[in-house]
């Protein structure tokens, strides 16, 4: 079933303009994909779930369920499975009854609801915890329990908000791999809503970038990273975050350039701004990984003082000011194990392969 949102707004006062939750959402996830909806907090993402849960109305906008308009559906007839942040389980009822709810709710007979809660439990790895209340669950049991009361009716969409935020971080590694391993398997379509841009990357087939209740870019992963719509995401995506230095094009002989305080980059013809841009303020983005270690003798070397040498364990993080102060802060650089840096160093690095982004200055 394909999910259409089409212009959505969402205003909790509808009288103030500037308060739009969500402002002119357009989405479309396909049948059978795992969608992330990734952004920092009070982006919208929880308001964006909400509304396709039918648990909030869009102020305006519709929202498309297989091209039926489901504006109006109540929850209960959207055929969804929900967990949210915190789990919502019922305390007073066993994790059989937790996941047999919904099931009950449809007027299932309890032998029935209850053979399925089993199923599930199955599936989950919690099948020996079925009597127990959640309040005697550890949070990754909890966090189970909800996975599976959410799947127990096979729906045909499944909403996730933050379902790992309450685990420790080696655990949310591994139920990351079991929520993905048991979507694929189930074919369910489904929406994650996450403010941890790791989890969205590795999980998703496609992440939607939100900020201030609007979608900055929305594709695969790696064209996200590889190819940054605009100076947010650019800036929202990568660990450690991209080096982005203010610099002004620059045209000789129509070949282009971007020239910063302290050096400049040609602009490879493949990837030459369309028209005259001499003059125009732009940023200069380079990651980390992009920036590599070079020596005097390099022409294209860039001589830069090391400030601070972070290990990271996979690698050295080098903190490094251009000698004239001119760059306006510091450039990052990712070095190997192996590299022999430290404070005080003067070091020149270069730009690996042209691997350099140029963005309009906000
Ligand atoms: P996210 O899940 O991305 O952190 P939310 O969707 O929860 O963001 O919130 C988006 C914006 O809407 C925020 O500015 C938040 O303060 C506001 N908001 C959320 N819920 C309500 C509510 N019930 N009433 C008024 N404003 C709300
Ligand atoms: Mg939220």
């Amino acid at each position: 079933m394909v999910i259409t949102l089409r212009n959505i707004v969402k205003a909790y006062d509808n009288k103030k303009e500037s308060g739009r939750a969500v402002d002119g959402l357009d989405l479309e996830i396909k049948k059978g994909e795992f969608v992330a909806l990734l952004g920092p907090s009070g982006c919208g993402k929880t308001t964006t779930l909400m509304m396709l849960a039918g648990l909030l109305k869009p102020t305006s906008g519709e929202i498309y369920f297989g091209g039926k308009l489901v504006n109006h559906v109540e929850p209960k007839d959207r055929n969804i499975g929900m967990v949210f942040q915190s789990y919502a389980l019922y305390p007073h009822m066993t994790v059989r009854d937790n996941i047999a709810f919904p099931l009950r709710e449809r007027k299932m007979p309890k032998a029935q609801a209850y053979e399925r809660a089993k199923d599930m439990s199955r599936i989950v790895q919690i099948d020996h915890l079925l009597d127990r209340k959640p309040a005697q669950l550890s949070g990754g049991q909890q966090q189970r329990v909800a996975m599976a009361r959410a799947l127990a009716k096979d729906p045909d969409i499944l909403l996730l908000d933050e379902p790992m935020s309450n685990l420790d971080a080696r655990l949310k590694l591994d139920v990351r791999d079991e929520i993905r391993k048991l979507q694929r398997e189930l074919g369910v379509t489904t929406i994650i809503v996450t403010h941890d841009q790791e989890e969205a990357l590795a999980i998703s087939d496609r992440v939607a970038i939100l900020n201030g209740g609007k979608i900055q870019q929305y594709g695969p992963p790696h064209e996200l990273f590889g190819e940054p719509a605009n100076l947010f995401v650019a800036s929202f995506l990568g660990n450690p975050p991209m080096n982005l230095i203010e610099g002004l094009i620059m045209e000789d002989n129509g070949v282009q350039a971007v020239v910063t305080s302290g050096f400049s980059l040609p602009i490879p013809d493949a990837r030459r701004l369309e028209g005259s841009h001499a003059g125009k303020a732009v940023r200069l983005g380079i990651r980390p990984h992009d920036l590599r270690l070079t020596d005097a003798s390099d022409p294209q070397g860039i001589a830069m003082k090391v400030d601070l040498v972070e290990h990271l364990g996979s690698g050295k993080l080098v903190k490094a000011v251009d000698p004239a102060m001119k760059l306006g802060g510091m450039i990052r650089l990712l070095a190997d194990n192996e590299a022999r840096v430290q404070a005080g160093d003067t070091i020149y690095m270069r730009v690996r392969d042209d691997k350099f982004h140029v963005f309009d200055a906000a």
